[in-house]
């Protein structure tokens, strides 16, 4: 029989993981998401305002949804065996949340929602980063897409919280690199390199507040920024309440000098790298990566041939070239607002 919210020729709920032996990374599959909505026409039909079913009558937010349409559940249906290599799968078994960062629908961006308001959107993924320790789960990443250009299906401000029983590919790479590093110099990769940007000073977009952002050398997406703090933290979780601020108000302003490059809202991907919730990482250090998309006004970067073919990305600029233009247009946000 049909299950309800279930779409296709098959009609059986799949939620589970399918490993990729070629590339040594998982997949996750879920066929309840067919059926998402796209974009609803009017605000009485928005999921994330209040008085719908989900949110009732709050009055405050950031708030913490569950995702109706989840990659991953705390309960996925069961295997009927997980394979043989080369071809292996696992259940499905995690948590997908959205994080509401505001009542009102219009607001353009989470900069929008104040330094006080990022900040408390930080204190919700850091709690719930803390709660997925305590349930064996292996990584909780934080990720806000925003602009139609990469597929944002509701414009309302919101981002979205993955708590995942793997770590993220690119996050093990990162822990590859760093503990090569670390074992070869003694010291945290992601500190030296924080070190250099500072040193030369370049690319540096803004610093204070205990964290400094910066294009990075190796710049991958045409405004690409990463926002690290300078004390050496591996989580979310070990942020001082004063850190969680200056995060905070980094990540305003990054925001909104974005906006400010073309005079337009910059299409972007924005999340968090932490450590994997179980064992010790004492080489790797958190930090914040976004990925403003548009080269100029109106064209888009895409990932395409060499990107997605190649995994090898081409930059039609320099990344000295666009931290000017974004110090340039803090400078115009601080000025003007
Ligand atoms: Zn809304
Ligand atoms: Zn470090
Ligand atoms: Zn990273």
């Amino acid at each position: 029989m049909r299950e309800p919210g279930v779409k296709g020729v098959n009609a059986r709920r799949v939620i589970e993981l399918r490993w990729d032996p070629t590339l040594s990374e998982w997949v996750m599959i879920s066929n309840i998401r067919e059926s998402r909505p796209w974009r609803p026409t009017s605000e009485s039909a928005c999921p994330f305002c209040p008085g719908s079913p989900e949110v009732g009558e709050r009055s405050e937010a950031p708030f913490l949804l569950e995702n109706r349409f989840p990659m991953l559940v705390p309960d996925p249906p069961r295997l009927d065996g997980v394979g043989e290599y080369p071809l292996v799968k696992a259940p499905g078994r995690g948590e997908c949340y959205v994080i509401v960062e505001s009542l009102e629908h219009d607001l353009p961006d989470l900069s929008f929602v104040g330094v006080d308001g990022v900040a408390k959107v930080i204190e919700e993924v850091a709690n719930l980063t803390r709660r997925a320790m305590g349930e064996g789960y292996a990584y909780v990443l934080w990720f806000r897409n925003r602009g139609e250009e990469v597929g944002v299906s509701l414009t309302h401000p919101h981002s979205q919280v993955y708590v995942t029983p793997f770590t993220p590919s690119k996050v093990l790479r990162e822990l590859t690199s760093a503990w090569r590093y670390f074992r070869l110099r003694g010291e945290c990769l992601f500190c030296k390199v924080l070190k250099e940007e500072l040193r030369s000073g370049e690319r540096v977009v803004l610093e204070g507040g205990g964290f400094a952002a910066f294009v990075p050398f190796y710049a991958h997406w045409p405004f690409e920024v990463h926002i690290y703090p300078e004390r050496h933290v591996q989580l979310l979780t070990q942020l001082s309440r004063e850190e969680v601020r200056g995060l905070a108000e980094a990540l305003v302003k990054v925001l909104k000098a974005l906006d400010k490059v073309f005079d337009k809202p910059m299409p972007y991907v924005l999340a968090t790298h932490q450590a994997p919730l179980r064992g010790e990482y004492p080489h790797y250090h958190l930090h914040i990566e976004i990925y403003g998309m548009l080269r100029a006004s109106g064209k888009l970067k895409y990932a395409a041939g060499m990107e997605q073919g190649g995994g090898n990305f081409t930059y039609d600029s320099t990344p000295e070239d666009a931290a000017e233009r974004l110090r340039q247009a803090l400078r115009r946000v601080e000025e003007h607002g």
